[in-house]
């Protein structure tokens, strides 16, 4: 695979055993991060998995810290979930990336699509499709450019507008892909209560393949599976080449991953666009 660019962005990850004290810290200041402009979204490609042309991109989003650095979602969306601030942090990523998105359409001219990431929390919001409505038509972007990720871990009974939710925002022209899957207790349920247009196959077992031949056999299934019932695949955290020829040659649509790219901020993923698709 042809490299695209490489990042040189430290991400701080917390250990597990982070002090109560530091986390009080943290979600005191997770509260003021927003208006602070201490967040950033940066862009990790999805690429076209036969030409390598980049064809979309997932928000991911960033904490910079004034004394930590950069910290990772992995460590501050779950403080951000149990402090409810993942409302107004997720408003502000759909925003923020939308603007972007409609930015490079406008000055490239591509229609590349855009994934953002949605918290269980959010999806149980009465008022989410008027803040995503809000968020098109605030940036002028097309609808079906925004793909809306939601991952499989959250439970379908659990969460009362997750249906409601997930069929108004198709209703408004966007995507949904199911994030993460394979890796939920209830992958197949999901597929068929929710109305996905794409699944993303977890990295746990993209990783997997040239070394377990269940997991081989688990990825081969899941992208013929979607395929018969007319949704598309991302694998997601494809690392080596081998990856890469074994999805390719068992027909996955799309790929994301570090052998490609690794998360950018907006400057450095404008540039990879310029340099790439040759503009
Ligand atoms: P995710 O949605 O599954 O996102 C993919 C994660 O895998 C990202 O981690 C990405 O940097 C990482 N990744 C991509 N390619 C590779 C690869 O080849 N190898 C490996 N090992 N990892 C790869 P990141 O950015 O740290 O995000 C972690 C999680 O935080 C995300 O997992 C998502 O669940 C959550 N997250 C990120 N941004 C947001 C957001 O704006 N809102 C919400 N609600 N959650 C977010
Ligand atoms: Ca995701
Ligand atoms: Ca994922
Ligand atoms: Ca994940």
């Amino acid at each position: 695979a042809k490299s695209l660019g490489r990042n040189n962005y430290q991400i701080f990850e917390g250990s597990a055993e982070q002090s109560q004290q530091q986390n009080l810290a943290l979600k005191s200041g997770l509260r003021h991060a927003e208006h602070k402009g201490e967040l950033r979204v940066f862009y990790q490609p999805q690429v076209d998995a036969v030409t390598e042309d980049i064809v979309g991109m997932e928000a991911l989003v960033r904490w910079e810290h004034p004394e930590l650095g950069f910290i990772g979602p992995g460590f501050f969306i779950p403080l951000a979930e149990e402090t409810g601030l993942i409302v107004s942090i997720g408003e502000w990523v759909l925003r923020t990336a939308c603007r972007h998105a409609q930015e490079w359409e406008r000055r490239f001219g591509l229609r590349l699509r855009l994934g953002v990431n949605l918290s269980a929390v959010q999806l149980m919001q009465p008022n989410l499709l008027e803040i995503v409505a809000s968020a098109l038509d605030e940036s002028g972007l097309e609808a079906s450019l925004l793909e809306m990720e939601v991952t499989e871990s959250i439970s379908i009974k659990a969460a009362p507008n997750l249906v409601e939710n997930l069929q108004g925002l198709h209703r408004l022209g966007c995507r949904i892909a199911i994030d993460d899957f394979g890796t939920g207790a209830a992958s197949l349920d999901y597929l068929r209560k929710l109305p996905a247009d794409r699944i993303k196959i977890d990295q746990s077992f993209v990783r997997n393949i040239g070394v377990d031949p269940d997991d081989e056999a688990i990825v081969r299934a899941t992208i013929e599976m979607a395929h018969r019932l007319k949704r598309g695949v991302v694998a997601e955290g494809v690392e080596l080449e081998q990856h890469m020829e074994f999805l390719r040659a068992n027909q996955c649509d799309e790929l994301q991953g570090f052998l490609f790219c690794r998360p950018l901020p907006q400057p450095a993923f404008e540039k990879l666009l310029l340099e790439r698709q040759h503009l």
